[in-house]
């Protein structure tokens, strides 16, 4: 894997570094002190001054799935590892090391063009490598955690370099043992296992309809079609800002299910693998009239009732506002709870 060669020991701090252009929704926020990661061996001695300060401290990936604060206290790792290479390839997979600062879509544009299929729908999801285990990222009936060998992390716990196999993070819908372990691990590097033997993910109904016209769709056919419909439903967050959808989907026990159905027949639902049922949050939003829905600068994005958007000069309060306004319209009226989706620092 090509590192960051010559790269400090121990990375310079930055100070009060602005990170309106690091964070998709484009919140003003202040990093107290902020630091540039491009090689795991940074990590044990910045660790563990950070650590010895008692410093608050996080990671900053792209800065996709994030609510940030005005002033953000302690320190800030800045994820930037670079390098991606094939470590193991026989019949039936192909395994590739990555760098956790790499741009997850275009790895995934290079994983095809190196005709390795199987990322194909989660095409143009923003962020970075490293963050994709974190809520084990999802779209168009794929998620990352059925692609990943191992993630290698310094764990700040132990002040050690730590390697977990797939079955050791406890992956879920959105969910990991990373998202459960706040402020623990640091991903530095995620090694994936992409099987020779391919099949199209043309479960949802949107993608299979863009590929009518295409009897035997492969998997670049796959990856532009999402691109294509990803672009033309989410606000693009250079031109809006957001995080992507706001709230998870969340998942009712049967019983439940049941009782929403009697009062409302046409809610949007799906089965869930668990025995749960999994209710469309942006059915629910919209069925509050909020599409559109403004307060102050913070909005519900026209196209999408999932999707909250800075209209322009919003901060993390006025999106939060917003959020709460519509997590209790949704309880009044469906009996159900909304969860936020991003990680609110
Ligand atoms: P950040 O936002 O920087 O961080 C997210 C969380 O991960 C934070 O808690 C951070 O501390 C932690 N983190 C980041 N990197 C590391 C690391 N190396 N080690 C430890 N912790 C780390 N998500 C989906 O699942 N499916 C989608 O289809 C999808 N579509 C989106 C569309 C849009 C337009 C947008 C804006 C967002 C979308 N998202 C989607 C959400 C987001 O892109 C993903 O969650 C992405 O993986 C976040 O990556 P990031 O690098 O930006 O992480
Ligand atoms: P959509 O296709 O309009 O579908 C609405 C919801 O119904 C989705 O959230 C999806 O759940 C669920 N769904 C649709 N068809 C399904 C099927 N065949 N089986 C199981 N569940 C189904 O959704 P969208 O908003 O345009 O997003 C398309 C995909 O991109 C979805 O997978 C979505 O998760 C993903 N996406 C995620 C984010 C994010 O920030 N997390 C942002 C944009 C898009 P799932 O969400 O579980 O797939």
């Amino acid at each position: 894997m090509n590192r960051a060669k010559n790269a400090p020991a121990t990375p310079q701090a930055l100070s009060k570094l602005p990170l309106e252009s690091r964070n998709t929704f484009g919140l003003p926020s202040i990093a107290e002190l902020a630091y540039e990661i491009t090689t795991p061996d940074q990590l044990p001695s910045l660790m563990a001054s950070i650590l010895g300060a008692g410093l608050v401290w996080r990671v900053l990936g792209g800065g996709s799935n994030v609510v940030l604060p005005d002033n953000l206290p302690g320190a800030t790792l800045l994820m930037n590892i670079p390098g991606h290479e094939i470590t193991n390839s026989n019949e039936h997979y192909t395994e590739v090391a990555v760098g956790a600062g790499e741009n997850w879509h275009e790895f995934v544009a290079w994983t095809l063009a190196q005709d390795l299929p199987g990322l194909e729908n989660l095409a143009l999801i923003p962020g970075t490598v490293g963050a994709a285990p974190i809520q084990n990222i999802g779209a168009y009936g794929a998620e990352v955690a059925e692609f990943i060998k191992v993630i290698e992390a310094f764990d700040s716990q132990a002040q050690a370099f730590v390697t977990l196999r797939q079955e050791d993070c406890c992956f879920a819908y959105r969910d990991s043992y990373f998202k459960q372990n706040p402020a623990r691990f640091i991903v530095t590097k995620v090694v994936f296992k992409l099987p020779k033997k391919w099949v199209p993910r043309l479960s949802y109904a949107e993608l299979a309809k863009q590929l009518i016209a295409t009897p035997a769709p492969t998997a670049q056919n796959i990856f532009a079609a999402v691109c294509k419909i990803r672009q033309s439903k989410l606000p693009d967050p250079k031109i809006m800002g957001n995080a992507g959808s706001f709230f998870q989907n969340p998942l009712v026990d049967a019983s439940t299910y049941s009782k929403l159905l009697v009062s409302f027949p046409e809610l949007i639902s799906y089965p869930d693998t668990k025995g749960m049922r999994k209710l469309a949050a942006g059915w629910l939003i919209d069925q509050c009239g909020f599409k559109g829905y403004r307060v102050g600068p913070a909005g519900v994005y026209e196209k999408q009732a999932l999707v909250l958007v800075n209209h322009g000069g919003a901060n993390a309060h006025d999106i939060l506002t917003l959020a709460k306004v519509i997590q209790k319209k949704v309880q009044e009226r469906f009996g159900v709870e909304l969860y936020i989706e991003p990680n609110i620092f």
